[in-house]
């Protein structure tokens, strides 16, 4: 069987966003604008907040495409123009078919914001095909306790399956096209391998430790992303203790790409057309007590 070997190494770094995020992010940078069909990586933190320190995002729009957001450390809370709130806590998912439009925050909970502490998570942006962009918009919350993970015998290996399938494991989360999203574990030394699909881009993204990539043995280190060829397989070893890294991989749309901020469309008329229909109201508002 054909194993996946890296292609290209992007290095994220640290820096602090508008909102006074601290994230890395590896795409879009001006190395990689994005890796179809995803558009954008943060890696939220991991920060440690004093009293007061912790923000989020407050109320903005989305329109043709998904969040996903994946808490290791710390809770947020979710709120939208279709009325839902939710809080996101540690190990928890939340899969957000943005679709035609919403408007939502993404806040750290009111004990973060008080008393401070460690936020760390991921938000990763799937676009939608065309056929997709306006379908209504879906929340799917999967809870840590019911996330479906995949442990070696020995205990030195973990996969936890956010989308797609991995050693036997079925995600719970629904994706619109084949989607692959897991969270690798690994002690020093360990190794793993997962089949992906040849037809999916894939990427490893190595936020803890290192890894060892594919027959020859690439080397990815914490911040680093490694492009992967496309092949049926993908070996993982772990080159440094309490190795952890994002394997992310998605078939392509192989159609055209309209971005704007918070919109991903296909055309530049359909970006016009979503700054209108936000500015005109039609996204609705988050009604709070
Ligand atoms: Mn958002």
């Amino acid at each position: 069987m054909a194993t996946r070997e890296v292609n290209r190494i992007v290095h994220s770094v640290r820096q602090r966003e508008g909102g006074g995020f601290i994230v890395r992010r590896p795409f879009p940078t001006a190395g990689l604008d994005h890796l179809d069909p995803f558009l954008l990586l943060d890696e939220m933190g991991p920060a440690e907040y004093g009293p007061g320190e912790a923000v989020g995002a407050p109320d903005h729009p989305h329109r043709g495409f998904e969040t996903v957001t994946y808490m290791l450390d710390g809770e947020f809370v979710h709120e939208d123009s279709a009325g839902n709130r939710a809080t996101i806590a540690a190990g928890d998912v939340q899969w957000m078919t943005a679709g035609d439009g919403v408007i939502h925050s993404e806040l750290p909970a009111d004990w973060i914001k008080q008393k401070g502490g460690r936020v760390h998570g991921f938000q990763l942006w799937v676009n939608l095909p065309a056929r997709d962009k306006r379908i209504a918009p879906r929340y799917q919350d999967v809870r840590a306790a019911e996330m479906p993970t995949w442990a070696a015998a020995s205990g030195r290996a973990r996969v936890k399956v956010i989308a797609g399938r991995a050693l036997g494991v079925q995600a719970r989360a629904e994706t619109r096209t084949p989607i692959t999203y897991l969270d690798v574990l690994l002690d020093d030394g360990a190794e793993v391998t997962l089949d992906v699909p040849a037809e999916q881009n894939a990427f490893a993204y190595v936020y803890g430790g290192a890894v060892t990539i594919g027959a020859r043995a690439r080397a990815a280190r914490d911040g680093d992303m490694a492009l992967l060829t496309n092949a049926d397989s993908l070996l993982l070893r772990a080159a440094a203790p309490a190795t952890r890294a994002l394997v992310i991989a998605g078939v392509p749309l192989r159609e055209p790409v309209a971005r704007y901020g918070p919109f991903v469309m296909n055309t530049q008329q359909q970006i016009i057309e979503a700054i209108n229909d936000y500015q005109s109201g039609r996204f609705g508002a988050i009604r709070r007590a």
